[in-house]
């Protein structure tokens, strides 16, 4: 089951995307970028961190799946890749949430490996305490406690992305 309070409420996560969207359009700013959502689940926080920002970017995604059920295997398998070849290129990974950190490492030097001019990491959810690499979130939404939460384009087993706003997920037995 899904908690019925919002763990962040819609008003809470669309201010904390405006800020993060205007401290990228300064940080950019003169600049061209490029921004890669991870799908599926920066969907949500992609589209609008996207719509915040005031630079000029292109837009590309890489689909990947790191999860089996609710455990983090440090499986990280890429189901298709940029389109877009990132040479040179001023290039924002854009993530939901960094939990052990392990997809995001393994994505981050896999695309430094193609020579982007410069690469960071914008994460809306921080699982910070359960973190098991070094990794540099350059741009954070929130720091969140070791919850299992879905909504805003998380899911558990592919359901509740569209929730609006992010809810602790629950198992309930019987
Ligand atoms: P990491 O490799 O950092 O351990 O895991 C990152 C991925 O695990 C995220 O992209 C996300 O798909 C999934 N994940 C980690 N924590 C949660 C959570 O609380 N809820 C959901 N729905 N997915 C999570």
């Amino acid at each position: 089951m899904v908690t019925g309070k919002p763990f962040l409420t819609v008003e809470q996560i669309q201010s904390r995307v405006r800020e993060l969207g205007a401290k990228l359009s300064s940080d950019y700013e003169g600049k061209n970028i490029l921004v890669v959502g991870i799908l599926k689940g920066a969907v949500m926080f992609f589209s609008d961190l996207t719509r915040q920002i005031s630079v000029p970017l292109s837009m590309d995604f890489l689909i990947v799946s790191s999860y089996i059920k609710d455990s983090t295997t440090g499986n990280v398998k890429i189901h298709a890749d940029l389109r877009e070849d990132i040479n040179g290129k001023n290039v924002i990974l854009v993530e939901d949430i960094v939990d052990s950190g392990l997809t995001l490492k393994y994505l981050y030097e896999m695309l430094l490996e193609r020579n982007p001019a410069s690469l960071k990491i914008c994460a809306l959810l921080d699982k910070k305490s359960r973190r098991q690499v070094d990794l540099q979130i350059d741009y954070r939404g929130f720091e969140i406690p070791d919850e299992f939460v879905v909504g805003y384009g998380l899911d558990y087993e592919d359901k509740f992305r569209n929730l609006p706003y992010l809810a602790i997920f629950k198992k309930v037995s019987g």
